[in-house]
């Protein structure tokens, strides 16, 4: 893997230059990197991800969590589990990292048109969400109601508070937060994200449901959004399996029949409910 600015025709594995501008420590072992890059800004489409690379350890896919509004300033959130990632967390403003993509299918927003949009999130799965609900408050029209729950295991594990104090009190979406234990201080909800579901007000029959976290998790609100009445050809899952070439090609990250990189990572439940590895309780 190289790091080449200036070629005319790019080789797909070849990542572009970006300089870390702003670090937001999250939580303790997660991070976000906010990236400008040397040369021009690149489109991306909510749910998309990139292969971020660290000069001399190696690359990860990690999702892009900031708004599509502003490509020419990229978000990756990053949780510190191995080489690449811990390495991507002791990065100081001013560093250069490498970025390839985007890649991959994202969230079906043309999907939620004219019905309501639900968002279901757990711990550092806001991040792969924020782009959507982004696009969607930008676009606030082409939605019946918006509503976000976000579960986290305790409320030191939240992420973008920032931002999950701003949209709560924003009228155009309904905002749920609960946590799985508290802490002294806290005063929200307890429990697990799906025990939102029966609670929050949307019309099942005519809503799309994004939903991102842990793989139990998903399978718990899949379950839950489908008890509910939630159609699961309007259900969304985005799913992360250990990605190498994310161009369709090396197979690494093959799910049964398919690919996470090319087919997804997002993908209708019905396409993958069948594929998932029996659900952990
Ligand atoms: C489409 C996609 C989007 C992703 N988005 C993000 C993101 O936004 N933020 C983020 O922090 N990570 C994200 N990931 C996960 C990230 O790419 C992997 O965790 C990656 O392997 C980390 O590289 P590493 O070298 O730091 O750790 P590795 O050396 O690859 O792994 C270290 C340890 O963690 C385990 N591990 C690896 N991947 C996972 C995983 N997904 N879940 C649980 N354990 C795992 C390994 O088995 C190993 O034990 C995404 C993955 C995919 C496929």
């Amino acid at each position: 893997m190289t790091i080449a600015p200036d070629l005319p025709l790019r080789d797909p594995l070849t990542a572009r230059p970006y300089v870390v501008s702003t670090i937001r420590q999250q939580t303790h072992d997660i991070v976000t990197l906010d990236v400008r890059p040397a040369e021009a800004p690149i489109a991306f489409a909510p749910g998309q991800f990139d292969m971020v690379y660290v000069y001399g350890v190696g690359e990860a896919a990690i999702s892009i969590s900031s708004d599509p509004a502003t490509p020419e300033l990229l978000s990756h959130t990053i949780r510190a589990i191995g080489w690449v990632t811990r390495a991507l967390n002791d990065l100081q403003p001013g560093a250069t990292i490498g970025i390839r993509g985007p890649y991959g299918r994202g969230w079906p927003l043309d999907d939620a048109e004219g019905r309501d949009l639900v968002i279901v999130a757990g711990g550092i799965g806001l991040a792969p969400v924020r782009p959507a609900i982004m696009a969607a408050l930008a676009q606030r029209d082409r939605f019946n109601r918006i509503a976000l729950l976000v579960g986290a295991r305790s409320p030191r594990d939240l992420v973008f508070r920032d931002d999950l104090d701003r949209w709560a009190t924003n009228p155009a979406i309904d905002v749920h937060v609960t946590v799985d234990s508290a802490v002294r201080g806290w005063g929200g909800r307890v429990g697990v994200v799906t025990k939102l579901i029966p609670r929050v007000p949307f019309d099942p029959d005519g809503a799309t449901v994004l939903t991102c976290g842990p793989e139990a998790m998903m399978w718990h609100t899949a379950d839950a959004l489908v008890k509910r009445g939630v159609d699961p050809n309007h259900l969304y899952v985005t799913l992360e399996r250990n990605m190498r070439c994310a161009l369709g090609t090396c197979g690494h990250c093959q799910l049964g029949p398919v690919f996470v990189c090319r087919d997804g990572p997002v993908f209708a439940w019905p396409e993958v409910s069948g594929l998932l590895e029996e659900r952990e309780l």
